[in-house]
C-alpha cells in the first residue's frame, strides 16, 4: 500500500500544476491502492469521494504547490479515517480496573498482556495479570517467562475454569491492592461459539471495564472481519493492533475505525517488551504515505501561511484596531515562530529597525502574556476601563503586581503608537508587496 500510494503522491509532488483531470487520475491509483491493500471497499469509497472534494473544492493554501495540496489532504483524512489519538485505558473510579485482552490464537494477546502490564507499571499502576487461557499447560508457562521479564506478577490456576481463575484473580487485586487487572484469555484460529461464550462469561462474572481485541495487523481485512464478529458477539471497547513492525498492508489499521467505531489504542511493533507504541493516527499516516519529508515541508509552507495572518494583523493596527486580545494572538505566534528574535528579523521594514531584540526577554513576555490572560474579554478590547481595582484583580490572577500591569498597559500603548506612525509607510510597503 505504501509504495504504490508514495508512487502516486511522488508523481503529483512533481507537478507544477494540476487540473481536475490529474487529480482523478490520482485518485483512480489512491482508490486501487487502497483496495489491493485490503481496505474495506466501503471506506474506500467514501476516502476517494472526501479527498476528490476537498481537492477540487479548491482549500486554497496560497504557499502551497497543488500537488502539494493533494498530498496534505490525503494525509489528513488518512488521519481522521483512524480517528483521534486516544491511547488511554478506561480507568474504574473503584479498583482494581479490569482490562481483558481477546483475539484469535497467535494474535499476540500473551505478549500484549506483558507490555501491557510493563507500560502500567511504568506509569505508577500496581498490575496484576491473570492466567485465563487454560487449554495449552505451555501458554501459561509463556506468560510467566513475559510477565515476569515485565516484572509483572501472574495469577494462575493452573488447567482451572477460566470464569473462576478471574474471580479468583479480581479477588486477589483487592486483597494484595493489585489496581488494574489484566486478563490473557484463549484464542483459536478461528473464531468460534465456544471461545465467544468463555469470553463472555469472564466479562460477566467480574465485571470487565476495558474489553480490548488484539488484532494482527497482517491479515488485513480479515481482521477487520473478525473486529466485527467479536463486537457483535462480545462487545469490544477498543483494539489493539499487533505487528505493525512487519511488512504490513496497513488495510486493517484504515477500515477498523470506519468499519467498528472502536477506537485502536495501542500498538504492537515487534516481539521484545518495549515494542509497545501508543497508537497515533497521524504517525500511521505519515507511515503510510511514506511521505515524512513532504510532509514536513508542506508544515513548513503552512508557517509561512502564518505570514498572511501578520499582514492583516498589520492592516488591523493600521487601522487603529489593534486591542490587547490581538496582541496576545502575537504572542502565540511568536512562540510559534520560535521566539522573538526571530519574529523581529520577520517584521516588515520599518518596523524591524526600531525594535531591538534584547530589549524584549522572553521571561518578559510570559508575564505580559499571563497579565492579558487574567483580563476579561472586554477589558482586553478596551483596556482603557482597567482602574484601580481592575488592575489589582488581574496583578492578583497573574501572580503579579500592580506596576507590572502598569507596564504592560504602557507597552501596548508604545506599540501602538508605533503602528500609528509606521501607518504612514503602510502605502510603499503595500505597493511593494503588491497587496491591494
Ligand atoms: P496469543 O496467542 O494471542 O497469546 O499470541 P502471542 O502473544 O503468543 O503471540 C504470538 C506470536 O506473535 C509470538 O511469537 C509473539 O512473539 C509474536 N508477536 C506478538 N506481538 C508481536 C508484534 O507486535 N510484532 C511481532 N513481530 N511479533 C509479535
Ligand atoms: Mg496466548
Amino acid at each position: 500500500l505504501s509504495e504504490k500510494l508514495q508512487n502516486v503522491m511522488k508523481k503529483l509532488s512533481g507537478r507544477g500544476k494540476l487540473s481536475e483531470a490529474d487529480v482523478k487520475a490520482a485518485m483512480r491509483e489512491v482508490r486501487l491502492a487502497l483496495l489491493e491493500a485490503d481496505v474495506n471497499y466501503l471506506v474506500v469509497k467514501d476516502f476517494v469521494k472526501k479527498v476528490s472534494e476537498r481537492a477540487v473544492g479548491g482549500e486554497v493554501l496560497s504557499s502551497l504547490t497543488p500537488g502539494q495540496q493533494v498530498i496534505k489532504i490525503v494525509n489528513e483524512e488518512l488521519t481522521a479515517l483512524m480517528g483521534k489519538t486516544q491511547a488511554r485505558i478506561n480507568y474504574a473510579s473503584a479498583p482494581p480496573t479490569v482490562i481483558m485482552l481477546v483475539g484469535l490464537q497467535g494474535a499476540g494477546k500473551t505478549t500484549m498482556a506483558a507490555k501491557l502490564g510493563l507500560n502500567l507499571k511504568k506509569q505508577g499502576k500496581k498490575p496484576l495479570i491473570a492466567a485465563c487461557d487454560v487449554y495449552r499447560p505451555a501458554a501459561i508457562d509463556q506468560l510467566k517467562i513475559v510477565a515476569e521479564k515485565a516484572g509483572v506478577p501472574v495469577f494462575e490456576q493452573g488447567q482451572g475454569q477460566p470464569v473462576k481463575i478471574a474471580q479468583g484473580a479480581k479477588a486477589e487485586c483487592q486483597r494484595l491492592l493489585y489496581d488494574t487487572l489484566i486478563i490473557d484469555t484463549a484464542g483459536r484460529l478461528q473464531i468460534d461459539q465456544a471461545m465467544m461464550d468463555e469470553v463472555k462469561a469472564i466479562r460477566q462474572a467480574v465485571g470487565v471495564h476495558e474489553v480490548m481485541l488484539v488484532l494482527d495487523a497482517m491479515t488485513g481485512q480479515e481482521a477487520v472481519n473478525v473486529a466485527s464478529s467479536f463486537n457483535e458477539q462480545v462487545g469490544v471497547d477498543s483494539v489493539i493492533l499487533t505487528k505493525l513492525d512487519g511488512d504490513t498492508r496497513g488495510g486493517a489499521a484504515l477500515s477498523l475505525r470506519a468499519v467498528t467505531g472502536k477506537p485502536i489504542k495501542f500498538c504492537g511493533v515487534g516481539e521484545k517488551l518495549e515494542d509497545f507504541e501508543p497508537f497515533y493516527p497521524d504517525r500511521m499516516a505519515n507511515r503510510i504515505l511514506g511521505m515524512g519529508d513532504m510532509l514536513s515541508l508542506i508544515e513548513q509552507a503552512q508557517a509561512n501561511f502564518d505570514e498572511e495572518q501578520a499582514i492583516k494583523m498589520e492592516k488591523k493596527l493600521r487601522t487603529q484596531q489593534f486591542d490587547l486580545e490581538d496582541f496576545l494572538e502575537q504572542f502565540q505566534q511568536v512562540r510559534k515562530m520560535g521566539g522573538v528574535a526571530d519574529l523581529i528579523k520577520k517584521l516588515p521594514g520599518g518596523l524591524a529597525n526600531k525594535v531591538n531584540a534584547d530589549d524584549v526577554d522572553e521571561r518578559q513576555m510570559y508575564r505580559m502574556e499571563a497579565i492579558i490572560r487574567s483580563m476579561t474579554p472586554q477589558e482586553r478590547r478596551q483596556p482603557e476601563i482597567l482602574g484601580a481595582s481592575r488592575k489589582k484583580r488581574i496583578a492578583a490572577g497573574s501572580g503579579c503586581t500592580v506596576q507590572q500591569v502598569n507596564q504592560l498597559l504602557k507597552q501596548f500603548d508604545g506599540i501602538k503608537k508605533m503602528m500609528k506612525q509606521f501607518g504612514g509607510m503602510g502605502g510603499k510597503r503595500r505597493k511593494f508587496r503588491g497587496l491591494p
